[in-house]
């Protein structure tokens, strides 16, 4: 399309963020119907799903990449797209706050934009529970460079461990890979660190192999808490034979360079702290707020008792305003958050928004014929004035019946290594959980079919290709 030119006769809306429910929401908007705009730190679409993957090098990071440019030179109208992160957003004065916080910066790299309506599709922060030593020594794995920062420091450990003269403790504590958090995230991890381990590194560092050790700690009694009891047994199974630790009912307090410490009870009853040392640590708790939802929450009274979230209603309009709307794992609206539910949301809230469009153009239809009729000269045309009335009248009621927001639960599914997955799916009639190495190719195919672009997938499908036959890079980037 032509270069963005806003239109003063149309509403300017504000989109932030370029993730799974903002993207969705782009995919399917109208966007003839606004003057949009898109503000993102971030010039591309993440396929999460499959980021897990890429901290050991099994898929490249630039394969679940689209950038976002490519994605909206598609839409009919031209979108504004700034580099930026929204720092606050005024919801008094319909105002956010933008800065760019990459490397280069021009003269000018904070600046504010004007809005009539607003989606926040922010995401969320990653959850520390105010932990001390976390974000010092702890690695996160939530975005690309969390995956390069892994990918990274395994091989610093593997090699630092085989450095000349190196103590056998030492050697131990190097290669020990612990993943806190037995969520999907932290099960995914720990599970294609351990393919990492057995199909390479064991191969080409066979010094490492008896001293490689992949330990996953969970606050809970068990992991994965959203998947039937069968699965979690499977993959507690599955990690016994792959030689993962799985440390459940064992609480992180503290993080130190070199070690963390642990809570657990033992068989006494008796709590126990106990220090385990490491060499990388990987940090997958769960989500927290982000500063800037935090702070939108502290302007509006109605979001004084939410906590984990902007609170929306069934039409995803943050409760207490009329001209914002939440999407994803920023908003709180009874669902987990997933990649699964954000899509859903930024679909069912571009169809919204492209129906509000249209009820705004009959309504203004509709006040122009009245004034037709009501100055029309003769009865025939004042008949065929309310002929039409009467079409768009049912028209604008067929628009305004969009109903709200329900969430379709498709299944759940994980990737648990050893080219095991495991899947609860909504059938019909139920729910079918199985695991396995069919699930695995399940889990394949399920998610190449997701890929955002044909790109994405010849991509993935050629990275999957690689890896077995070269198996994958060791070097140290
Ligand atoms: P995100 O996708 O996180 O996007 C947030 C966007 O907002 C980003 O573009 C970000 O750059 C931008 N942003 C951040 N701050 C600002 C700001 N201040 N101003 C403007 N923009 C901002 N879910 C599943 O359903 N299935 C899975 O298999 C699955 N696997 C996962 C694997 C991993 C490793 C992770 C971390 C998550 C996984 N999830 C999965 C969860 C899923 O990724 C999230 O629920 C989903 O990304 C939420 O979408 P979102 O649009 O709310 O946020
Ligand atoms: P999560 O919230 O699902 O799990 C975090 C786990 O960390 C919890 O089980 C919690 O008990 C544990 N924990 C918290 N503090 C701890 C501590 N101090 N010590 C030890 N354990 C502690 O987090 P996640 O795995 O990052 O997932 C986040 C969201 O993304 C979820 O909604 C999840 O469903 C979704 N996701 C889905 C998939 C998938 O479907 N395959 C993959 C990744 C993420």
């Amino acid at each position: 399309p032509a270069q963005y030119d806003p239109d003063p006769s149309k509403k300017t809306l504000v989109v932030l963020g370029t993730g799974w429910g903002a993207v969705s929401l782009l995919k399917k908007l109208d966007t003839e119907n606004y003057n949009v705009i898109v503000v993102s730190p971030r010039n591309y679409f993440l396929f999460t799903p499959l980021l897990p993957s890429c901290t050991t090098g099994t898929i490249e990071h630039r394969s679940i990449m689209e950038p976002i440019r490519s994605f909206l030179r598609h839409k009919k109208a031209a979108v504004k797209y700034y580099e930026a992160e929204c720092t606050k957003i005024d919801y008094e004065n319909k105002m956010i706050y933008i800065n760019d916080e990459s490397e280069i910066k021009g003269s000018t790299s904070a600046t504010e934009v004007p809005f009539d309506m607003l989606v926040v599709g922010v995401g969320a922060e990653n959850a520390t529970f105010g932990i001390p030593g976390v974000r010092e020594h702890g690695c996160f794995l939530k975005e690309v460079p969390d995956a390069q920062k892994i990918r990274k420091r395994i091989m610093d450990c593997v090699e630092t461990a085989t450095f000349k003269d190196q103590s056998p403790d030492e050697v131990k504590r190097l290669l020990h890979m612990v993943v806190v958090g037995g969520g999907p995230t932290g099960v995914e991890f720990a599970g294609e660190l351990q393919d990492f381990f057995e199909n390479d590194l064991r191969k080409w560092i066979p010094e490492i192999s008896n001293n490689f050790h992949v330990t996953l700690v969970e606050a809970l009694p068990n992991v994965l808490p959203m998947f039937s009891k069968n699965l979690i047994e499977y993959t507690e199974q599955t990690f016994k034979e792959e030689t993962i630790d799985i440390r459940t009912k064992t609480m992180v307090k503290r993080v130190e360079e070199k070690y963390i410490e642990a809570e657990y009870t033992d068989a006494s009853g008796k709590k126990v702290l106990e220090k385990i040392p490491y060499g990388l640590l990987v940090w997958a708790t769960g989500n927290a707020l982000k500063p800037v939802v935090k702070d939108l929450m502290s302007q509006i009274p109605a979001q004084k008792d939410s906590r984990r979230g902007l609170a929306v209603n069934e039409y995803l309009v943050v409760k207490g305003t009329e001209n914002i709307w939440a999407v994803g794992d920023c908003a709180i609206a009874n669902y987990a958050p997933t990649a699964q539910v954000a899509s859903q949301e930024g679909a069912f809230l571009a169809r919204l928004l492209n129906q509000m469009a249209k009820t705004d153009s009959i309504e203004t239809e509709l006040a122009e014929l009245s004034n037709v009729q009501e100055k029309a000269a003769s009865k025939d045309l004042r008949d065929e004035a309310f002929g039409k009335i009467k079409d768009l009248q049912k028209r604008l009621r067929r628009v305004k019946s969009i109903g709200p927001f329900e969430y379709s639960h498709q299944g759940s599914l994980a990737y648990i290594g050893s080219e095991k997955a495991v899947a609860d799916i909504s059938w019909l009639t139920g729910n079918l959980a199985t695991g396995g190495q069919l699930t695995y190719f399940f889990w394949r195919s399920a998610y190449l079919s997701m890929c955002f672009s044909t790109r994405n997938r010849i991509l993935v499908i050629m990275d999957w290709a690689k890896t077995q036959v070269f198996g994958r890079d060791v070097s140290r980037e």
